[in-house]
This record gives structure tokens, sequence and C-alpha cells, in this order.
């Protein structure tokens, strides 16, 4: 399960900016996660309970902010949603669309006391 690193990583991010920021208590954590990343929401708020449980962002309610995804299609030239990577151009149907966006996971907001 990658999301158990991903969560670390988000950890990591969060305990950088409280000695950055000098915060102690992480209240809410907005997470972006976008629609091509691979990243299962319900697995990272569960590994995301795992690892925090014992830091900075303990008991920290976890929103999950979904980006929808994005590709780029040559033959439409045009940039239309992507509901899965390899998926097809939605207007024309062809197979070659390039990944532009949703792919990516990130730290958007914290709420801290
Ligand atoms: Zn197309």
């Amino acid at each position: 399960m990658h999301e158990m690193s991903l969560a670390q990583a988000v950890l990591q991010l969060i305990e950088d900016a409280a000695v950055k920021d000098q915060f102690s208590k992480v209240t809410t954590v907005w997470l972006e996660i976008g629609q091509l990343s691979g990243v299962e929401p319900e697995a990272m708020a569960f590994c995301f309970d795992a690892v925090t449980r014992d830091s900075v962002a303990g008991g920290a309610r976890l929103e999950i902010v979904t980006l929808p995804g994005q590709g780029w299609c040559m033959a439409c030239a045009k940039t239309l949603p992507l509901a899965e990577v390899f998926g097809p151009c939605p207007l024309c149907g062809d197979y070659q669309m390039q990944v532009t966006g949703g792919t990516e996971m990130r730290v958007k907001e914290l709420e801290v006391e």
C-alpha cells in the first residue's frame, strides 16, 4: 500500500511547517488528490490516521479534495476531462491523450492552533 509512504511524506511536510510556522497542533488538513494520481482517498485517510497518531497532526480532521483528471488530445487540439490515465478522449475516442492534470497530491491548507 503506497498510501502509507505518501501519508508519511504528508506528515513530514506538516512537521516541517510546524517548526517553521511555530504551531503545535493541527486541527484540519486539506489534502488535494488528483483523480489520476493513483491514490485511493479511503486508503489515504486510513494511513493518515495511523501515521499522525502521535504527532502534531494527531486527531486532525483530514479533508480530501479530489482534483479532476485532465488530458490534452492532439487530434482535437484541446484540453479535456480525463477519467483514467490511459482513457480515451471524451470527444473523438482517440487513445493518444497526454495527461496534463490530476496526477498530483499536495497539502492545500492546514488549520492549526
Ligand atoms: Zn480528441
